[in-house]
C-alpha cells in the first residue's frame, strides 16, 4: 500500500509531468440500470457545482485531457461535460457504445434484439453526427468475465465494425484476462489491428503474463484503477510490462470521480488528483511522460 502525504511538495512537483492525459474517468455515473434510467434524476447545475473544482485541481496539476469512460444508458452527459470542460479549461472527451458488463443490467432491451452491424450502425451514427451537439472521441463498451457470454461477443463485434468505420479506438471494461483473450482472437479474425483495443481494468487480472500476451500482440494495457489501496499493486504491474520492453503499451489512470446519481448530493466526489501526489513520484523519471502522455495520444 502507498502511503499517503509522506512525500515532500517538492518531490511531488518534481514528479509531474508538464501536461497530461487521463484516459479513463468519470464525472457522473448512474447506476440505475437501463429499465429505470431515464432524464431528470440529477440536477446537471449541482454537478456542475460539484464536479467543477474537481476538474480545476486537475487542470493545475497539468491534466489536458480526460476520457469520460460513462457510456450511455449510464449516465453519458455529453452536454453537461461540454460545460465543464469550457469552466475548467480541459477537453472531456465522450463515448458511443454501450456496457454488457454487470450481467447486461445496462443494456437497453434493443442491444438483445438486433445484430452486431445494427448496434454498429447506432454507434458509427453517434460517431458520425456527435450526441447532444457533442463530438464523440471513441468507443466504450464492456464485457463481462471469460468465456464471454455470445452478448458480450456481439458487443465487441459492434466495436469493431464501430472501430473500422470511423477510425476510433474501442476501449472495453473487461471482466478479467481471460475476456480480454477472447476479445484478443475475434479482433486477430476480424483484421482489426489490436492497437484499436484497450483491454480497460488489467489490473483485476493477477496473471501478469496475461498482461504480457495482449502487450506483445499489440493491444493496450489499461492498467486504471490506481488508488491509495491498489498503487503498489500498479506499480507492480507497470514495471513487469517495462522489464519486457513493453512499457510502450501500457496505460495508467484512476477510474475515479464521480458524482453518484441517488446518493445525496452525489455521494462521495473522489477527485482526481492521487495518481499526481501519490503515484507519479514512485515511477522511474523516464516513465512519466510516456505513460501519461505519449501513450494515450498514441492509443487514442
Ligand atoms: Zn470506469
Amino acid at each position: 500500500m502507498l502511503r499517503r502525504h509522506f512525500l515532500a511538495t517538492a518531490t511531488i512537483a518534481a514528479a509531474i509531468p508538464a501536461k497530461s492525459i487521463l484516459t479513463h474517468e468519470h464525472v457522473l455515473v448512474d447506476f440505475i440500470g437501463a429499465d429505470a434510467i431515464r432524464p431528470g434524476r440529477y440536477d446537471p447545475d449541482e454537478v456542475f457545482r460539484l464536479a467543477l473544482p474537481k476538474l480545476k485541481e486537475l487542470r493545475a496539476l497539468g491534466c489536458r485531457r480526460l476520457l469520460e469512460c460513462t457510456p450511455n444508458f449510464l449516465g453519458r452527459d455529453p452536454r453537461l461535460l461540454r460545460r465543464l470542460a469550457k469552466a475548467a479549461n480541459l477537453e472531456i472527451w465522450t463515448n458511443t457504445g454501450l456496457y454488457g458488463a454487470a450481467e447486461f443490467k445496462f443494456l437497453p432491451a434493443y442491444a438483445r434484439t438486433e445484430t452486431a452491424s445494427q448496434l454498429a450502425q447506432r454507434w458509427i451514427a453517434e460517431a458520425r453526427n456527435g450526441v447532444d451537439g457533442e463530438r464523440v472521441r471513441f468507443i466504450k463498451t464492456g464485457v463481462n468475465r471469460g468465456p464471454l457470454h455470445p452478448l458480450d461477443r456481439k458487443l465487441v463485434h459492434a466495436a469493431i465494425e464501430t472501430a473500422k468505420a470511423t477510425g476510433l479506438t474501442m476501449a472495453v471494461h473487461t471482466g478479467d484476462g481471460r475476456a480480454a483473450l477472447d476479445q484478443l482472437a475475434i479482433l486477430e479474425q476480424s483484421g482489426l489491428p489490436a492497437r484499436k483495443w484497450v483491454w480497460v481494468h488489467a489490473q483485476n487480472e493477477p496473471d501478469l503474463e496475461i498482461h504480457e500476451r495482449v502487450a506483445r500482440a499489440g493491444g493496450w494495457v489499461s492498467l486504471d484503477g490506481v488508488s491509495l489501496r491498489s498503487g503498489a499493486w500498479h506499480l507492480q504491474a507497470v514495471k513487469h510490462l517495462a522489464a519486457k520492453g513493453l512499457l510502450a503499451r501500457v496505460l495508467i489512470s484512476q477510474d475515479s470521480g464521480w458524482y453518484r446519481v441517488g446518493e445525496p448530493g452525489g455521494g462521495r466526489f473522489n477527485g482526481y488528483t492521487f495518481l499526481y501526489t501519490d503515484f507519479l513520484p514512485r515511477l522511474e523519471p523516464e516513465w512519466r511522460k510516456q505513460l501519461l502522455w505519449d501513450n494515450p495520444k498514441a492509443a487514442f
